[in-house]
């Protein structure tokens, strides 16, 4: 496969350390609220790319963290832990918010088809880990203590690397929220790699450490948690663009001081998605959530269709007008799935592989997700049977995870029921979409037609219109439709 890789600002060639194993790494959600629909869109894309990889046959170990400790308000030592703020408005502990927004999160994910990555690891599951790492920064001289915290020293990169494919306002992060200046730090640039002077005396969750009761730093997490799960040499680091700077920056500098040696060669940065006002973020007015879209009657793989229908390293532009766009999309492709007869022929192997090839070169060029979903279109009209046509869209979806068999199972089930006749009584037929309930009330009406009690046939007939039953007389019998 090809990949852009935003270290290098190049598409390349997919490579691994260990040939056929990739080594994955993940940012995961802060939980100190629910993800919005932008973060979700990065986890879409990110899932995709893992089960791109499978596809072509790779063996993949996906880590991802949890963070509930440590994230401060601003993405650069400032501000108060994001964790505290959500415990205070929602007057729960620290660690009811984390377990609540965490299964919150992965509710999210499991609606979207997101697979569980290999490894999930919450910060403060690994508290003994990063005191380990910052204790070797400490000892390469990477590091100092001042007024209580350690901080990493920036000055000692011969590359303090910084992904430049990113917005100038992502770049501005570090200087607009440092406002308060650190006077601890010695470079600008520098960052906590551990706390115990805060601020913020009410930091819920603190360790013992050789320099004091305190807490991690939010990057020192994501260096420490990879290197424990994906060991020293990662092959691919996943997040959104907003992570690239300064975490990402900061997880290369603290990975490759304390390892002596390059760490990750290939990143993998989701681009933003934007309302027509500007960037979605939490901070900004009122957040999509994908509950959100489910109140208004959206099945949330609808999403998942919406962003797979744009490149990932685009900017993404959310109205509810282009969302109804991609949901009747995705319906009438469900539609047209169901429209297959799986009973039609024998699987066709030559066939199979030969749409294979056509999906991995469209996907394979740098994730084009978008082509991926015009493959499954061309593959409705393959010159083959409808088995095999089923065989190809089944392939692909195990990239797409749109779940297109199987809705297209249940389409075909409703339709086979809808054209269900159902019961006949005293030589009066009821068609309908076979429930019972509704074919009762219907033999009923004519049931007080036939005694006279044209009262209760009228109400009967304003009962099923209440249900949004269409009725229609046919000779001897009726036929109701949902409308
Ligand atoms: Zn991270």
């Amino acid at each position: 496969m090809y990949l852009y890789n935003s270290a290098t600002h190049k598409k390349e060639p997919f490579t691994t350390h260990t040939p056929g194993h990739v080594e994955m790494y993940t940012c995961g959600p802060t939980v100190y609220h629910f993800a919005h629909i932008g973060n979700l869109r990065s986890y879409i894309m990110e899932d995709a790319l893992e089960k791109y990889l499978r596809y072509e046959g790779y063996d993949v170990n996906r880590v991802m963290n949890i963070t509930d400790v440590g994230h401060l308000s601003g993405d650069s030592d400032a501000g108060e832990d994001k964790m505290l703020v959500g415990a205070r408005r929602e007057h729960k502990t620290v660690m009811e918010i984390a377990k609540f927004y965490t299964d919150a999160f992965f509710d999210d994910c499991r609606k979207l088809n997101i697979k569980t990555p290999d490894t999930v690891q919450p910060a403060t599951g690994l508290i003994p880990e990063f005191i380990t790492m910052v204790e070797g920064l400490l000892d390469r001289g990477y590091a100092y203590v001042a007024g209580g915290n350690v901080y990493f020293d920036t000055s000692k990169l011969t590359r303090y690397h910084i992904f430049f494919d990113h917005d100038e306002a992502d770049l501005e992060v570090g200087v607009r929220e440092g406002v308060e200046e650190d006077r601890n730090k010695r470079n600008k640039n520098d960052f906590v790699l551990w706390f115990t002077k805060s601020k913020f005396e009410d930091q819920a969750l603190k360790w013992d450490s050789p320099w004091g009761v305190g807490y991690p730093g939010w990057h020192i997490e994501c260096s420490a948690i990879s290197l424990k799960y994906n060991g020293e040499y990662l092959d691919l680091h996943c997040g959104g663009i907003d992570n690239a700077f300064p975490h990402h920056t900061n997880e290369i500098a603290q990975s490759e001081s304390y390892l002596g040696h390059p760490w990750c060669p290939q990143w993998f940065h989701v681009h933003h998605l934007n309302t027509p006002e500007g960037k979605m973020s939490k901070s900004k007015g009122k957040t999509l959530i994908l509950t959100t879209l489910e109140e208004e009657g959206y099945d949330p793989l609808s999403y998942r269709f919406f962003c797979l229908q744009s490149h990932y390293r685009k900017a993404l532009v959310f109205t509810w007008e282009n969302l109804d766009n991609a949901a009747g999309a995705y319906r009438k492709l469900i539609a047209r799935v169901a429209a297959l007869d799986p009973g039609d022929g024998e699987v066709d192997g030559a066939v199979l592989e030969e749409y294979r090839r056509k999906f991995t070169d469209a996907v394979g060029n740098d994730l084009n997700t978008s082509l991926g979903i015009t493959a499954v279109y061309d593959a409705l009209k393959a010159g083959t049977n409808d088995a095999t046509r089923l065989a190809i869209i089944g392939d692909y979806d195990r990239v797409l995870s749109l779940s297109l068999l199987e809705k297209a199972a249940v389409k075909r089930e409703e339709e086979a029921r809808s054209r269900q006749t159902a019961s006949t009584s005293g030589g009066f037929t009821v068609e309908g979409e076979g429930d019972p309930e509704i074919d009762a009330i219907v033999l009923r009406r004519a049931q007080a037609k036939k005694e006279k009690d044209f009262a209760l046939a009228d109400r009967l007939r304003d009962d099923l219109k209440a249900r949004g039953i269409e009725l229609t007389d046919i000779p001897n019998g009726a036929k109701w439709k949902r409308i």
